[in-house]
């Protein structure tokens, strides 16, 4: 038996339980060693199923039998049945409209059943119960065939199923593999002396632990480890990259201060003294000559467009000392890259108003054209250029400043000499992506990303490891805070009065779906969410008879999309029904209304941005959530979102709610399961950074540590292939 040995070879598989694994992406023996449980389930004490009172709620054990599936008499809903055989009596299960849950499940299988004791058809029953599948009935219910066994363990793993596979077909897979001596041709990646600095147990007792925990707290300590490595990786390659840039040459630049000072004297506002600070750190960097590596973390609306202005203006005004110590216009140039579009056109327009008194050229690049700021016959405007003449200008250096989505990092872009980047919301810039922009003599340009999207500090710490991080942690004055209210179905009405009088007033309003269309009747599967299209159909022909009512979704070709959000820019439509692609940063400050439907479909965070879209100006703006359900978990959730102070207090919040579902979306940021429970942790993700560095700075190339560099070297691989 090798790791590398298929599953095949040393289980006997039927081939529902092949097809399952391959599905699961576990080939290999090592796949599977390495396939940790979800969580861990407890034997509980339970009642005696033939005699607790109807109306009880508890979990039993039991095997299921007699399954089958149909229809309910009356409203044709589809219905699944079974029995559930505890050694006190039966009790029948009864799931409607949710057969794929039965189907999950066949004759013969152990589980834990928990739900409500009713009566249906006056027989005792159980209608929708939860069922988790577990390796073996506790002693009480198995009687004397695995009793002596069963005392062994308290807690069993609980591991992700799919149809035909289940957590007792791990157990046994694992055990069997486990007995086979596997784990003696291990090497633990992790050096030994970390472990034992942190208390963690090796590779191979944390396979044991993890797999068939003698006790619940081995299986914790287990995937400690484990997400303990998750994010020591993560730290690793991030220190890597670090390193890189600080052994990077950048451009050493000289500010000039008075300028600078008067370039922010012209915005129509103070500067908070977040955004002072943000410049002021930014500006030092500057005159480092260390490549600028750095986050700008900030909520909507706290003005990181202000930050980029003020801080390209420093390179385009100042001069490179490496070229000349005289301070002129200087031939560095900047350039500012946004998600979309509709922002890349947005920012190009604050520019021109930020540099039209300046002589500094500006250009606009998207996959829709490109134009010049000033235009030869109006100085006061733009013109549109032809892709190869800004191509030109920008290889010349005459365009000091140039804005564009992704099309600015195209091989045929060719700056002279671009020394700053920013970039707004583009969660993964990398080293690579970077060093593509350097020029001939490798100096690499300065980097500042911003961001809005509210994460929790250790999460920042481990995605963006290899930059410093800067908050834009306050307001500008005179921002009256967003009116949040959860409304409940009675509400709903009092709700839509608002927004007629707010529309009378000459505001306009987000009406926000989970769904674009109606679900597909015959899918057994579908959601019963709002869609944009009935949505918007019902609000026209029932509720807002007068207002102009336009839909937007992902579906919709990006030219159709930026007509419709220029439309509602330019108030020519009043009610925007959208799903959640309302796109981060877009600004109308006109909307001061979101609505926002089946909202405990939305994570936190995302739904925090979307209330994002009404912050943007001194009207007082609201924000209604509604859900379909009141559940106690969805209203703590919509609750925090109406009190927590800012982004970065709901993005903790968030964390700490965090059940196995997950609000924040690990995933979103290369970041699995295990990983985000190290997350939770701020000493732990210390630990992990602060190891990696001491690691990486010794000994860079991690030579002395080869199979650490190896599962790190597989671990990259494994990310740019997906
Ligand atoms: P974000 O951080 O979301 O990118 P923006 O830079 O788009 O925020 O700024 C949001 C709005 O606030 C803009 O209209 C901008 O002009 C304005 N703004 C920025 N800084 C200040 C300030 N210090 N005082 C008042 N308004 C400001
Ligand atoms: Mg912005």
């Amino acid at each position: 038996m090798h790791l590398d040995s298929p599953l095949t070879s040393v289980l006997r598989l039927t081939e529902t339980q092949r097809k399952a694994l391959v599905r699961l992406n576990l080939i290999t023996i090592k796949d599977l060693l390495f396939y940790v449980p979800l969580r861990y389930s407890h034997y509980v004490e339970s009642s005696n199923i033939a005699e607790a009172p109807l109306g009880e709620s508890g979990s039993w054990y039991g095997v299921i039998t007699n399954l089958s599936l149909g229809k309910t008499w009356k409203r044709g809903l589809s219905k699944a049945e079974g029995m559930l055989e505890t050694s006190n009596g039966k009790v029948r299960l009864i799931w409607f409209n949710q057969p794929y849950l039965a189907k999950m499940l066949k004759e013969g299988d152990t589980v834990r059943v928990s739900g409500k004791l009713t009566e249906y058809s006056g027989e005792r029953s159980i209608s929708n119960p939860e069922i988790e599948s577990v390796p073996e009935l506790p002693p009480q219910e198995s009687g004397s065939l695995f009793g002596e066994r069963s005392n062994e363990y308290f807690a069993f793993p609980v591991y992700r199923e799919t149809k035909g596979i289940t957590s007792r077909f791990f157990y046994h897979a694992l055990a069997k593999i486990l007995k086979g001596g596997i784990l003696e041709k291990l090497v633990d990646p992790i050096p030994s002396f970390i472990l034992e600095k942190y208390h963690l147990p090796s590779l191979s007792t944390a396979l044991i632990w993890a797999h068939t925990p003698k006790r619940e707290e081995d299986a914790l300590v287990a995937r400690k480890r484990f997400s303990f490595e998750e994010v020591f990786y993560i730290q690793l390659q991030k220190q890597k990259d670090r390193k890189v840039y600080e052994e990077s040459e950048g451009y050493t630049l000289a500010i000039d201060k008075e300028k600078v000072e008067s370039f922010i004297k012209q915005f129509p506002f103070t500067l908070t003294e977040a955004q002072k600070k943000a410049i002021e750190v930014v500006l030092q960097n500057f005159a480092s000559g260390i490549p600028l590596s750095r986050l700008l973390e900030g909520d909507v609306g706290s003005g990181k467009t202000a930050v980029a202005a003020t801080t390209a203006y420093a390179v385009v005004a100042g001069s490179s000392l490496f070229k000349n110590k005289e301070a002129r216009i200087s031939d560095l140039q900047v350039g500012y890259m946004a998600p979309t579009e509709i922002l890349a056109t947005q920012h190009f327009e604050s520019f021109i108003q930020y540099f039209k008194h300046l002589p500094v050229n500006i250009g606009l690049i998207t996959g829709s054209g490109c134009r010049k700021f000033p235009s030869k016959v109006d100085p006061s405007g733009h013109t549109n250029i032809s892709r190869a003449q800004l191509l030109k200008w920008v290889q010349d250096g005459s365009i000091s400043i140039l804005i564009g989505t992704h099309a600015l990092i195209q091989k045929s872009v060719h700056f002279k000499n671009l020394a700053y980047i920013v970039i707004d919301e583009q969660h993964r810039f990398g080293v690579k992506q970077r060093q593509k922009l350097t020029r001939k003599d490798h100096r690499l340009p300065h980097l500042l990303s911003m961001t809005a999207t509210p994460i929790p500090r250790t999460l920042a710490l481990t995605i963006f490891g290899d930059l410093d991080i800067t908050l834009l942690d306050e307001m500008p004055a005179g921002r009256k805070k967003i009116d949040t209210k959860i409304i409940p179905p009675t509400k709903r009405e009092e709700m839509y009065a608002h927004i007629r009088e707010q529309l009378k007033e000459g505001r306009q309003a987000y009406v926000i779906c989970p769904r674009i269309d109606e679900p597909d009747p015959d899918k057994e599967m579908a959601v019963q969410a709002k869609s944009v299209k009935a949505e918007a159909e019902r609000l026209k022909r029932d509720i807002f008879k007068t207002a102009r009512i336009e839909i937007l979704h992902s579906k919709m070709k990006p030219k159709e999309k930026d007509d419709i959000m220029l439309a509602f820019k330019a108030h020519k439509i009043d009610i925007l029904v959208a799903t959640s692609v309302v796109e981060v940063g877009v600004n109308v400050p006109n909307a001061t209304n979101i609505i926002i439907e089946g909202a405990e479909r939305f994570g936190l965070a995302q739904l925090h941005q979307l209330r994002g879209r009404v912050i943007r100006s001194n009207h007082q703006a609201y924000c209604f959530l509604l859900s379909e359900s009141a559940g106690t978990k969805t209203m703590a959730r919509l609750k925090a979102l109406v009190e927590a102070k800012n982004g970065f207090e709901l993005a903790e919040l968030d964390l700490s709610m965090r059940g196995s579902g997950g609000l924040i979306d690990g995933k979103q940021w290369g970041v699995s399961d295990i990983a985000m429970e190290a997350i939770k942790n701020l000493k732990m993700v210390e630990a992990a950074r602060t190891e990696a560095r001491a690691l990486i700075t010794r000994d860079p190339n991690l030579t002395q540590f080869p199979t650490l560099k190896a599962s790190l070297e597989l671990r990259t691989t494994q990310l740019h292939f997906e």
